[in-house]
């Protein structure tokens, strides 16, 4: 397993007798163990590090301690959610910020804390209270198979099992079947599953989450967005000359500035700008036309004081404009190809630091409701796997878990059957993405059937903007059914769905 020392391998105790008693032999077995606790393994280890921090910008913190653990031999792949907690034990302190990575290291486990401690002095960590205040915190939770009991490290770690703001984040790393087609999450950990869901349900599990004591959150900025809180409802800013539904009425600066204000006042929480048509067979335009109509009206949109508070989206799937859009002050990247049209997207948004919505589509607009690009055996269970797929490649690109949203792409790639199937069934799609990966399975999930065809077909309204009716019945199946977030052209009608929806919601939680 690991590169045995020459004194491990040459020398055997037992075969030696050992003349000179067993306190030699005990002392023995501790330099052999020691050696092989410190030192650099031949082969990769597969290790849980929970991440903690309450002080200072403790979002950048994270993201620091990433881009460290990273650039010190720890090779990060999965990420749980990211939690805002109480303090534990020392209660009089700022609420903490609480995640947990998996990843891979050759580092071993003597070394690995080494490495964890001295990133934790470099983030300013001093010697403080015990379970006091600190800008971060890194623990090891599993090393492998390791059982370590050493007066520096015990691993797994001891106090695991009563903490929920470590339980969480290792559910979320660890609960899902399986790790790939065949391997499951713990073949390679001294954890059994049993035993981790029986504590977290000890604690009062998933129904703990949400309260006082601990929230699921999404940094957005420098602030924490907890998408349960209420549904968010998005208002779509289109930019093009050729839109579906409201293609050239809002080119001009004056006429977009105006309606971003209405969208505001009226309640959106999240303007979605976008500046390239993705309706069925568009004409795409070059990274550098989309910036010429996006940029002026991201500008005058940044600094405008009703939209204090409020987030901007920016609708693209090319890598150019979206990292352009951050600079100028969009909040999040809103991606309809969920990376699949440009190579550089995942890179570039994981480096911005932006949250990322991933939406499920075939092909590219073009070819998205071409005949082969319309056929699913299941099409909860398909666009789940392969909406998970295209998430995955980002996670593994950079972009933690706790930044990613999703949407299923309602109207892309599907025909009518599809979208009402998708609608109704959003909860199996959360389902058949827990399979793979919790922490994705709990990410905030947007809808946008809003004006859509299928709602025109089943209506019988031919024109888009006579939808709205239609639009609101089906972003209230899709709230009640789990969305966080919906994407809409009509505020002020879809406004009043979400609340009433959020009424409801809770009226039924609270039965
Ligand atoms: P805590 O993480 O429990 O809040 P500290 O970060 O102050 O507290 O850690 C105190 C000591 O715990 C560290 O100096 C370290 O040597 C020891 N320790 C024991 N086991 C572990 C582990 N699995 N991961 C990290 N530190 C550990
Ligand atoms: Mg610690």
């Amino acid at each position: 397993m690991w590169k045995k020392t020459k004194a491990f391998k040459h020398v055997s105790p037992l075969k030696q007798g050992f003349p000179l008693g067993w306190k030699n032999f005990r002392a023995f077995c501790n330099t052999a163990i020691n050696a092989t606790l410190s030192g650099v393994y031949s082969t990769e280890q597969e290790v849980v590090i929970a991440l903690g921090s309450n002080v200072g910008n403790r979002i950048k913190n994270f993201n620091d301690a990433l881009n460290l653990m990273k650039g010190s031999g720890i090779d990060i792949t999965r990420h749980s959610c990211l939690y805002e907690t109480a303090p534990a034990y020392v209660t009089d302190q700022p609420r903490f910020l609480n995640a947990a990575v998996r990843g891979v290291t050759k580092h071993a486990p003597h070394d690995l804390l080494t490495v964890l401690k001295t990133i934790e002095r470099e983030m300013g960590r001093g010697n403080g209270i015990r379970y006091g205040p600190r800008p971060l915190d890194l623990d090891i939770l599993f090393y492998g198979r390791l059982r370590i009991s050493s007066d520096k490290l015990t691993v797994p770690h001891e106090r695991i099992w009563e903490r929920p703001f470590v339980l969480a984040p290792l559910v979320d790393l660890l609960g899902s079947a399986v790790d790939n087609d065949t391997v499951s999450h713990w073949h390679s950990l001294s954890i059994h599953p049993g035993g981790l869901f029986e504590a977290w349900e000890r604690l009062s599990g998933e129904s703990l989450i949400g309260k006082e004591g601990i929230r699921r959150v999404v940094p957005i900025g420098d602030k924490l967005w907890d998408f349960s809180e209420k549904p968010y409802v998005m208002g779509i800013l289109n930019l093009t000359p050729d839109s579906f539904s409201d293609g050239g009425k809002f080119q001009s600066l004056d006429s977009a500035v105006s309606r971003v204000l209405s969208m505001a006042t009226e309640g959106a929480d999240i303007i979605d700008i976008g500046a390239q048509s993705t309706r069925p067979m568009a004409s795409r335009i070059s990274a550098q036309e989309e910036l010429d109509r996006l940029i002026p009206v991201l500008e005058a949109v940044r600094v405008m004081p009703e939209m204090e508070g409020k987030l901007i989206s920016v609708d693209t799937f090319s890598s150019e404009v979206a990292s352009e859009a951050v600079k100028k002050g969009a909040d999040i990247v809103n991606d309809v190809s969920a990376g699949a049209l440009d190579p550089n997207m995942y890179k570039v948004v994981a480096e911005s630091r932006v949250p990322y919505i991933a939406m499920h589509m075939r092909g590219d607009p073009c070819t998205m409701q071409d005949k082969e690009n319309l056929k699913y055996d299941d099409v909860c269970r398909d666009v789940a796997s392969e909406l998970y797929a295209r998430v995955r490649d980002a996670e593994l690109s950079g972009i933690p878990a706790w930044r990613i949203m999703i949407d299923p792409g309602i109207g892309f790639s599907k025909k009518v059957d599809h979208n009402l199937d998708i609608l109704m069934g959003l909860p199996k799609v959360r389902e058949e993405i827990a399979k793979k990966s919790l922490a994705i399975s709990h990410a905030p999930l947007m809808i946008g059937p809003s004006r859509k065809r299928f709602l025109g077909d089943i209506c019988d309204r031919p024109v888009a903007r006579d939808r709205d009716p239609a639009t609101v019945a089906s972003v209230t199946a899709g709230i009640l059914r789990g969305a966080n977030i919906i994407r809409v052209h009509n505020i002020r009608d879809n406004v009043d769905a979400a609340r009433l929806c959020n009424a409801m919601l809770r009226r039924g939680r609270s039965s």
